[in-house]
């Protein structure tokens, strides 16, 4: 036998080929494909197809046939789907949580927060009865106005890399209890929850056509800000294809909500408590490997915080690679991330850490990067402001506040900016003059929990409204006003 067309064991994928799920079935597409690796250890799980137009127009169809019933079917009855795939999560936590691990490589812990925040997700979906009844009043003796709440009919989202499982629940749960059908368009990078998500959604009785994924990269996205048959997209990833996906889905006259990138940046004062500082910053911006759009990046110092640098330097040094930090999701992003290390070391940035070159032994074929801290880094540099997406800090010194403020406010994003002080007009003074559309105090990842919205400001969102929480019922549904007279007189 011709040793070059042996099949080693190694060489078998450790999941099937992914199929798209559409109409309630797992079918086989287009015969194109691409690997999808475990960025742990760059080993091949599974291949993932690369969908047409025609993928797209199949699912379009499924879901607007399933739309005439599910759209009449009542919220209270649409919420019970939820309620019961939410206690399927439950059951299949470890299994979920081990893809999203695979698939992505970030940690065990990480991972198992996603399904947790999930289930918080769907817990929301599950209340929406209970937020959505329609206004009424009597507006003159005898005439009646009331606003009732529609589903808009077969919609889009269209999902990044970095939360295989989360940012896919963003939409899915309060899209679907809200009466609309929908496509999903996960990540290609990691394709393997999104079909999870299918089949639990089938199993736990959502009506065929109501869900489909349709898998695939830019040709998908295009044919979905294309297709008339679907009324609206959202989207998340980085700024430069929110732009694309925004502009072109809202030329075709489609509702769009795309969040982009970020770049966040953490304002430590002077009175901050050092211990709570520096686990808070280390953690936001090496939690995930860095690659949260919620992730510090930047840490505005104001003078007189060398004993919080210190400290924090301290603890992630501590950090070790494949123990306590995952790696980065290619071996591209590796490359693109000691990039910029490298140029802001060469413009004069003073490296306190340096996670290039990291290495975790028996899965040397990972793409490794630990956490690395730059410091006396300057405002102009591209490490400072553009969005990097790994474990990297970069520390500017500033003098006074309203010089912090004056970076912050210079960038061009807009997700979340933190400050650190024990001064609570400090605090504010950040809070109201940070151009952000999400701001912590002491947290160093202000994500807001259910029922509140999650979304930035600036070239971080396109759109009106916000994608979570109570923003989104404007984003998946219509008001209708009806004007009633009832008496005589
Ligand atoms: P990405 O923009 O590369 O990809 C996102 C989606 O767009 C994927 O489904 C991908 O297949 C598709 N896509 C990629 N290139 C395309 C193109 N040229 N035309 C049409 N579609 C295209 O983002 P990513 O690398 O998967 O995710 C990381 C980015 O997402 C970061 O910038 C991060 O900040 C951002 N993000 C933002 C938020 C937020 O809430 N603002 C949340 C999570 C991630």
């Amino acid at each position: 036998m011709d040793s070059a067309l042996a099949v080693t064991p190694e060489a078998i994928p450790k999941y099937p080929g992914l199929r798209n799920f559409i109409g309630g079935r797992f079918i086989t597409g287009d015969e194109r494909h691409l690997d999808v690796l475990n960025p742990s250890d760059g080993s091949v799980i599974s291949r993932v197809p690369l969908s047409s137009p025609s993928d797209v127009d199949a699912a379009v169809k499924a879901a607007a046939q399933a739309f005439a019933s599910w759209s009449m079917t009542p919220i209270k009855e649409r919420a019970q789907v939820f309620y019961r795939y939410r206690a399927l999560l439950e059951r299949d936590f470890d299994v979920l949580a081990a893809l999203i691990t695979e698939e992505h490589g970030k940690l065990r812990k990480e991972a198992e927060a996603e399904i947790l925040k999930a289930l918080e997700l769907i817990e929301f979906a599950c209340s929406l009865p209970q937020i959505v009844p329609g206004e009424v009043l009597e507006v003159s003796r005898g005439v009646e106005c009331r606003v009732d709440r529609y589903p808009i009919g077969v919609v889009a989202s269209i999902t990044p890399f970095n939360f295989p499982s989360m940012v896919p629940h963003w939409t899915i749960p309060n899209a679907l209890a809200l009466g609309n059908c929908m496509v999903l368009k996960p990540s290609e990078l990691v394709p393997l929850s999104a079909a999870r998500i299918a089949a639990l959604l089938a199993e736990a009785g959502l009506p065929a056509g109501v869900f489909n994924v349709v898998h695939g990269g830019q040709e998908v996205v295009e044919a979905i800000c294309d297709h008339p048959g679907i009324a609206a997209v959202s989207f998340v990833g980085s700024t430069r294809v929110a732009k694309l996906v925004y502009r072109r889905a809202t030329a075709s006259l489609k509702r769009a909500l795309a969040l982009g990138g970020a770049k966040n940046h953490l304002f430590v004062l002077p009175d901050a408590n050092p211990d709570l500082t520096a686990a808070s910053v280390v953690a936001s911006m090496s939690g995930c490997t860095g690659q949260r759009c919620m992730a510090g990046s930047v840490m505005l110092a104001l003078s007189a915080t060398d004993h919080i640098v210190r400290r924090l330097v301290d603890h992630a040094a501590g950090i070790v690679p494949g123990e306590g930090i995952g790696p980065v999701i290619s071996r591209q992003a590796k490359e693109r991330i000691e990039r910029y290390i490298g140029e802001a070391e060469s413009e004069g940035a003073t490296i306190l850490l340096d996670g290039r070159g990291a290495t975790v032994p028996g899965r040397e074929g990972g793409f490794w990067i630990g956490p690395t801290i730059l410091d006396r880094v300057h405002p102009s540099m591209r490490i400072a402001q553009e969005e990097v997406f790994g474990p990297v800090l970069a520390i500017v010194r500033v003098s006074d506040l309203e010089e912090a403020v004056a970076v912050e406010n210079a960038s061009p994003y807009g997700n979340a900016a933190s400050v650190f002080t024990e001064s609570g007009s400090s605090a504010r003074y950040v809070a109201e003059r940070a151009s952000a559309g999400m701001i912590g105090v002491n947290v160093g990842v202000p994500v807001p929990r259910e029922p509140f919205s999650f979304g930035g400001w600036n070239e971080s969102k396109f759109g009106a409204g916000d994608i979570t929480g109570r923003g989104s019922i404007e984003l998946w549904t219509r008001a209708k006003k009806t004007t009633t007279r009832w008496g005589p007189e």
